[in-house]
């Protein structure tokens, strides 16, 4: 194996809340084919998770069991390809999200202007069904290269997957995870990509807490409303839990102002749910993702 193994890896270095007890193991592998021999040589039953820039992800204070594979910029290929009669995108699944729309707009290619605004690798993304401003990752997905736990490569249509927002759900047994994808984008004007981006960046500056540690948005969108409007209209900005705290800028976030647990984050998620289901009757469903063990 050519990679690196780290034993009781702290996940707070790899969240973007910055919280997270230690994981059992880690590998960062030197490439897909170092992944493969490394997958294929864990003992049967080890439990796996791949994480990206954990960008959504609460990982407990007592930490995460088994292994955990870390992708970015391990599985870093990044190339236009000729599929079909037509160039694609191939993307290794740890690559960031928002290199990938500029490496679109560098080809004279739009429509992939929407991943400057998730910022987590392409697995992630993939995982997720991660959008933003009407546009959502599979919507340009062709094809995708997963690996098994033993090690094998498969490519798997759009079809294999029930896909929905922020929820991709696999129609086939059996635990695969993304190492690569195939986009489909239309040829345009680069040009006009990124004042797109540039454009989007904007916004998000504006209207999003980047500077304190944060998971994006906590809670999913419901139907016909959002999550923020809900959350803000229950009174709950600036509510905290430890330092952890619900954005003052906005309601759909929760920041890290300090050293927050884990469990504080928790603990605040699961009050601003009660609340909003007591106030407005709206059972919000999360789409930050909670892995991990409670500290005993
Ligand atoms: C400031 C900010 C803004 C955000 N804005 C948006 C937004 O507009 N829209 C949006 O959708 N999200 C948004 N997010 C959330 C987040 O960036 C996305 O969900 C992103 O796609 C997660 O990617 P990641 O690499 O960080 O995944 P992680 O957080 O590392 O993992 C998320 C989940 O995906 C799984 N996973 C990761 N890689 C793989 C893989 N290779 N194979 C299988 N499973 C995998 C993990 O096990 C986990 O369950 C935002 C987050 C932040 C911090």
């Amino acid at each position: 194996m050519r990679g690196v193994l780290q034993n009781s890896e702290p996940m707070r270095r790899h969240t973007s809340w910055r919280v997270g007890g230690p994981a059992d193991q880690c590998y960062t592998p030197a490439d897909l084919a170092d992944l493969s021999v490394f997958l294929r040589n864990l003992p049967a039953g080890e439990p796996i998770t791949f994480v990206g820039l954990g960008s959504n992800l609460l990982v407990r204070d007592g930490g995460i069991r088994g292994t955990v594979v870390f992708t970015h910029a391990a599985l870093a290929g990044l190339e236009l390809v000729e599929r079909e009669g037509r160039k694609e995108i191939f993307v290794e699944t740890g690559v960031a999200s928002p290199k990938v729309s500029r490496f679109a707009a560098t080809h004279d290619y739009e429509g992939g202007e929407f991943l400057t605004g998730v910022p987590g690798t392409i697995g992630g993304a993939l995982a997720m069904n991660a959008g933003c401003y009407g546009s959502e990752t599979w919507d340009i997905v062709t094809q995708v290269l997963t690996i098994d736990r033993v090690g094998q490569l498969r490519e798997r249509r759009h079809d294999d997957y029930s896909i929905a927002y922020r929820s991709v759900v696999p129609r086939f047994e059996g635990d695969e995870f993304f190492v690569g994808a195939w986009l489909y984008l239309q040829p345009g004007d680069g040009e006009r990509s990124r004042r797109k981006i540039k454009s989007l960046l904007h916004k998000r500056i504006a209207s999003q807490p980047l500077q304190i540690p944060n998971a994006g948005s906590v809670f999913r969108n419901p139907p016909g409303d959002y999550a923020a409007r809900l959350i803000e209209q229950c009174g709950l900005k600036g509510v905290r839990c430890g330092t952890a705290m619900v954005s003052t800028k906005h309601a759909n976030f929760i920041v890290n102002s300090g050293d927050a647990s884990a469990a504080d984050i928790e603990s605040l998620i699961d009050h601003v749910h009660a609340t909003v289901l007591e106030k407005c009757g709206i059972d919000l469903h999360r789409e930050v993702r909670i892995i991990g063990e409670v500290a005993r």
